[in-house]
């Protein structure tokens, strides 16, 4: 017997944190086609991928077939959106679809966005378009290739139903997987209420969830904060080391459990620069590649701020354990970032570590200076390793700069075949993602269905894919990126 399209789905958010879900439907879809189905993680959840491919799984799968027992609700949230402080955020386009047990007995999320106008919808039409839905999912599922935790995608159905943006487009309902979707934001919207008892509960719950030692602590709240602190400080480590711009990190937009959401305007850096900023309303550079460590320590401030009135009755001392606690993020990111560049160039166990940071510290101005591209840096770096520096070589201008750098490199021994396991081969380029996202909007989904084959298995270099490793062509210009589309 194969099992039900239709899941059981549990409702413990809205059943511990009621003030928090707002009961809501998603609206009908006149016409759902299913786009793209991720099979790995549908058995992951225990779904069978059959049953999600018929008329009532890909209702299922846009939340018009809502499994018996299942209380899909919109979550509130608040935010700091660039530095500004919004109350009433929220799921304006996305509906919390319940939770369901994996293959391993987590819970994970199950999400719908795109699903229609809520009351946390404000201006906007409740919708999204068939591109953003299918970026979101190849980045994602590309990141979770890496290594990098991530929010997943389970699906992308097209509506049927037109999109009106700058002009007219297909409408799309994306179907996400995450560990929750608790965000910093969760915790400044409880803390805003003035209702302590609904910021405990909320604390007990994510901890419970995501941090289960926090739970159990003397001091659940601020063990919660050391948690998300390291989750926080490892999560920007790895985005740091693959060339990550997540491009909007609102305090609404980084998650409780240290999984990476909202791929609404990220993009892979090419050309080397700290000053990467790829999203059209970043006018200032708040969330450039160079700045997110400094963005990611700020959010996290803003959770610290949430939390006081539970770290301690004494807001004072609050407020001195607070900073003591996020005074970690430095020292956890630098560790993470110095162990990751480490294995980028091979260094092997035992390697002296003011060396290893001197060789560090030497090669970014190079990258910087000649704009190479980040990815392809790394992984011809493991072919130097293997004695042929021409690929790697042939990515600077200044020759002599990079010769004197390799030649110390060299030396230290590096391990081409453990670098070729954290170099991928294969990131979104954002030229091909492009190219996929209009081929699939113009209803062709073979350049998606081949980059998603690129980029799901990264670190192994297979032929016929050279142009997945490649980076943008000279004429595709400066790359620049939306939110809300
Ligand atoms: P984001 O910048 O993607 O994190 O979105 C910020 C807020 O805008 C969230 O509360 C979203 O739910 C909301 N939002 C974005 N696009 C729409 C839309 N088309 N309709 C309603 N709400 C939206
Ligand atoms: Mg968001
Ligand atoms: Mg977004």
């Amino acid at each position: 017997v194969a099992p039900p399209s239709t899941p059981v789905l549990e409702h413990r958010f809205s059943d511990e944190l009621a003030e928090l879900a707002v009961p809501w439907q998603a609206e009908a879809v006149p016409d759902p086609r299913l786009l793209v189905l991720n099979e790995p993680l549908a058995a992951e959840l225990g779904l069978d991928a059959d049953a999600l491919r018929g008329d009532d799984g890909v209702r299922f799968l846009v939340g018009n077939e809502v499994p018996a027992g299942a209380a899909p609700v919109a979550q509130a949230y608040a935010g700091h959106q660039f530095g500004g402080f919004v109350p009433r955020l929220g799921d304006g386009r996305a509906l919390l679809l319940g939770e369901l047990s994996d293959s391993a007995g987590r819970l994970r999320d199950l999400h719908l966005k795109g699903s229609g106008r809520n009351p946390f919808a404000r201006g906007g039409d409740g919708l999204a378009a068939v591109g953003p839905m299918l970026r979101e999912y190849v980045v994602s599922e590309a990141m979770h290739a890496l290594g990098v935790p991530t929010t997943r995608s389970l699906a992308v159905v097209a509506t049927g139903r037109p999109v009106r943006r700058e002009g007219v487009l297909p409408g799309a309902v994306l179907t996400r997987v995450a560990a929750s979707h608790l965000r910093v934001g969760s915790f400044q919207y409880a803390r805003a209420t003035g209702d302590l008892d609904l910021l405990r509960r909320l604390t007990e719950h994510a901890a419970q969830r995501h941090h289960p030692t926090a739970a159990e602590a003397d001091n659940p709240a601020l063990a919660l904060f050391d948690a998300v602190v390291a989750a926080q400080a490892s999560l920007v480590a790895r985005w740091m080391l693959v060339g990550f711009v997540h491009g909007v990190m609102n305090t609404d937009n980084m998650t409780i459990s240290g999984e990476t959401i909202d791929y609404g305007p990220c993009a892979f850096m090419e050309a080397f620069d700290p000053a990467t900023v790829f999203s059209s309303i970043d006018e200032g550079g708040r969330y450039s590649y160079g700045n997110q460590p400094v963005a990611a320590e700020w959010n996290l401030a803003r959770l610290a701020e949430a939390l006081l009135p539970l770290i301690h009755e004494d807001q004072e001392q609050a407020v001195a354990l607070a900073v003591e606690a996020l005074g970690a993020f430095r020292l956890r990111y630098s560790a993470a970032w110095s162990a990751g560049m480490r294995a980028k160039l091979g260094l092997p166990e035992g390697f002296d570590d003011a060396v290893a940071t001197e060789l560090v510290g030497d090669l970014f101005p190079l990258l910087q200076e000649g704009r190479v591209d980040h990815t392809g840096f790394f992984r011809a770096l493991g072919i130097a390793a293997r004695g042929d520096l021409e690929p790697v070589r042939g990515l600077f201008l200044d020759l002599a700069g990079f010769d004197a750098w390799a030649l110390r490199w060299r030396a230290a021994g590096p391990d081409a075949v453990a670098m070729d396991r954290v170099n991928p081969v294969y990131v979104p380029r954002n030229h091909l993602v492009e190219e996929s996202l209009d081929a699939a909007t113009a209803g062709d989904l073979a350049p998606l269905q081949r980059l998603l084959e690129a980029v799901t298995f990264p670190f192994d270099e297979r032929p016929g894919l050279e142009r997945y490793a490649a980076a943008a062509p000279d004429d595709f210009g400066s790359y620049r990126t939306f939110c809300g589309t």
